[in-house]
């Protein structure tokens, strides 16, 4: 099964995502993830990447669809893929299309978590991540046991420059003028379920898993 879960920022994709992996074995390609970890090797990409990503903007074009190509041609993507993050443009769509023509395969399925934006920023805002084992906290409604710290390894965890609020509130302006429209391409190819993202994360992993008829 090839994936894409859409959503704006705080979402929820990335939790949702880890499920599908967990238990389908789904790769999860997050480009926010792969952005993050070329800004911390300090690579060409990451130098490109990091000052649009701290303003919340979108990395453009032809470098995302670059790095997705590279990505898809991985062993761990030939039985399915979760897409996490990407396509984040109707050009990025379009790109992915044509990619996944050439290599004869196909989406299959568009699920877009549907947040309120204040809940968005709230969740947003609140969220802390571990920089080593990437998983995700939130100060209220998924604190670590020990505070600041992540459960997993004892990393001390990070809030995202990118979710400090000015920038949260700039990715959420974006989500709407540039990545909404993704929506409706693939409405218009009768792919898009549009799920509730509000409650808990294992009330919408079983809503998200029969939309999949799974
Ligand atoms: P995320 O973790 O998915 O919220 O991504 C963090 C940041 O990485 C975004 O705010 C963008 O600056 C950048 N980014 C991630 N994916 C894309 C994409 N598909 N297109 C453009 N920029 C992206």
């Amino acid at each position: 099964m090839n994936l894409i879960l859409m959503g704006a920022p705080g979402a929820g994709k990335g939790t949702q995502a880890r499920r599908l992996y967990a238990d389908f074995g789904l790769p999860q390609i997050s480009t926010g993830d792969i952005l993050r970890e070329a800004v911390r090797q300090q690579t060409e990409l990451g130098k490109r990447a990091r000052p649009i990503m701290e303003a919340g903007r979108l990395v453009p074009d032809e470098l995302m669809v670059g790095i997705i190509e590279e990505r898809l041609k991985s062993p761990d993507c030939q039985k399915g893929f979760v897409l996490d993050g990407f396509p984040r443009t109707v050009a990025q769509a379009e790109a992915l299309e044509h990619m996944l023509a050439r290599m004869g395969k196909r989406i299959d399925a568009v699920v877009s978590l549907e947040v309120p934006l204040a809940e968005l920023i709230e969740r947003q805002t609140g969220r802390r991540s571990c920089p080593k084992c990437l998983a995700i906290y939130h100060v209220t409604h998924n604190p670590p046991k020990r505070e600041g710290f992540c459960d997993k390894d004892g990393t001390a965890l990070v809030q995202r420059d990118d979710d400090k609020p000015e920038a949260a509130k700039k990715r959420q302006d974006v989500y709407a003028e540039q990545t909404a429209p993704v929506k409706a391409f693939y409405a218009a190819k009768g792919l898009l379920r549009n799920l509730n993202g509000v409650g808990s994360p294992d009330g919408i992993y079983a809503e998200l898993r029969k939309a999949l008829g799974k």
